[in-house]
């Protein structure tokens, strides 16, 4: 595998091809919007000097690895000679379906058919294609180029081969890739989400304020970061699509979204990217208590 097309260049999108481009690939870096190619071509170029700085890179690894990335706002211009294309666009179910169908059409037919979602089945994306033993889950972890787990899922019609490809690669980045199957949520959300959830619930029962939600949690049970905090690195929006798509699929109340995640999404307060979410991060990275306006 030489060119690798990465579908968004949003948090995941960025992560992906700074990582795959420093493995030494050809990353086609694609995304609809000209203003996202360039916020992550910029993100990847910081991170990339965070690590000259820490001297884990030279300088001349760095332009190499910004030299092995090509963007396009084009997706058949894009992965016209790609062997992989890892999708991480946004987690909406009729969107991936689009995408998957276009990338159908436009790969050639040995091509596989990767996608980082955090939680959308892998076979029903699959069954809109007509190679559905060549779509596989690659579910990298935020932050990419440091995580070292890539969830490696299985849809229900993904052959051996394909699934031992993605492991084998998923190991040339330096990442522990693990298998799992295609149910919701696959391992890593069904564990992790349910967790965010009860936090938020805390939050909004009044049981606990924000910082001492995540004190309890970083302290008392050794997470580097709060669940809060962490909620809102990932993306409230996408906590929120992951934990209906774990309700709807399981018909279990158990996964049933928090009321004020649902609010707070609406409210567009999404966390680190909209620059306010339980923490405000809009000028500085400053703890601050925010999400207490919502519980009036
Ligand atoms: P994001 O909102 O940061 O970025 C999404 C990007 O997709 C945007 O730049 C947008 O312009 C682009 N996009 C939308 N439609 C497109 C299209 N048709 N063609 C090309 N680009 C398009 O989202 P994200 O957080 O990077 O999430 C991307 C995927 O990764 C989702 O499926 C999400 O569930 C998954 N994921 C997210 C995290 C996380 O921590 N954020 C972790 C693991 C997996």
């Amino acid at each position: 595998m030489k060119n690798i097309a990465v579908i968004g260049a949003g948090t995941m999108g960025n992560g992906i091809a700074h990582t795959f481009a420093q493995s030494g690939f050809k990353v086609q870096l694609i995304d609809i919007s000209e203003a996202s190619l360039k916020r992550g071509m910029d993100t990847i170029s910081k991170n990339l000097d965070r690590m000259v700085s820490k001297e884990k890179i030279t300088e001349a690894q760095k332009q190499e690895t910004l030299n092995n990335i090509t963007t396009y706002t084009d997706v058949a211009e894009g992965v016209e000679y790609a062997s992989l294309v890892v999708e991480a666009a946004t987690e909406n179910i009729d969107l991936k379906l689009k995408i998957f169908k276009q990338l159908d059409e436009a790969c050639s037919e040995d091509t596989i058919l990767a996608t980082n979602t955090s939680s959308i089945s892998i076979t029903q994306i699959a069954a809109v294609t007509n190679r559905p033993s060549q779509v596989i889950g690659m579910h990298f972890m935020n932050p990419v180029p440091i995580m070292k787990l890539v969830e490696i899922i299985r849809g229900y019609n993904t052959s051996d081969d394909v699934t031992n490809t993605i492991m084998d690669l998923s190991r040339k980045l330096g990442k522990t890739p693990t298998e799992v199957n295609d149910y919701p949520g696959f391992v890593a959300n069904r564990i992790l989400m349910p967790m965010l959830n009860e936090s938020i619930e805390t939050l909004y029962n009044g049981v606990a304020g924000v910082e001492e939600i995540d004190t309890v949690m970083k302290l008392g049970m050794a997470h580097p970061m709060g669940p809060l905090q962490l909620a809102d690195f990932i993306g409230l929006d996408i906590c929120l699509s992951i934990l209906n798509v774990m309700y709807d699929g399981f018909k279990n109340p158990k996964y049933a979204p928090c009321p004020l995640l649902v609010n707070m999404v609406r409210a567009g307060k999404l966390g680190v990217k909209s620059g306010e979410g339980f923490y405000d991060y809009s000028e500085s990275r400053k703890a601050e208590h925010v999400a207490k306006q919502f519980l009036k």
